[in-house]
């Protein structure tokens, strides 16, 4: 039996996505943890849609937009506890309808 590759970004190109503008779902509780306190940085390495970004100086930007709502940023970050997470309000977030 032969196996067909899968290509996830284009699987996740499938996906849309509606912004709440100016009211992210999810939020770094202090960036200053993240800089100096959090070695691991997890969150920029597990998340699948690369809402979260290490910056050169050790500081992690995080931007919403295309969040899967898998919650695993928030699993990882159990030691430091500084995520805030929610779901996005009613209408908003990602849809899954495309692929
Ligand atoms: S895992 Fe948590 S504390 Fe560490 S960089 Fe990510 S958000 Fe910050
Ligand atoms: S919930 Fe999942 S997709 Fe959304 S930011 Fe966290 S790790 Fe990324």
């Amino acid at each position: 039996m032969s196996t067909v590759p899968v290509n996830v970004e284009e699987k996740l190109f499938q996906n849309r996505y509606r912004v709440d503008a100016g009211r992210p779902h999810i939020r770094i509780k202090d960036a200053d943890v993240c800089l100096s306190e959090c070695s691991a940085k997890s969150c920029t390495f597990v998340c699948p849609a690369s809402c979260y970004k290490a910056e050169g100086n050790g500081a992690v930007t995080l931007i919403t937009d295309g969040c899967l709502e898998c919650g695993s940023c928030r699993i990882l970050c159990t030691d430091h506890q500084n995520i805030e997470w929610d779901y996005p309000r009613g209408g908003h977030g990602i849809l899954f309808k495309f692929g």
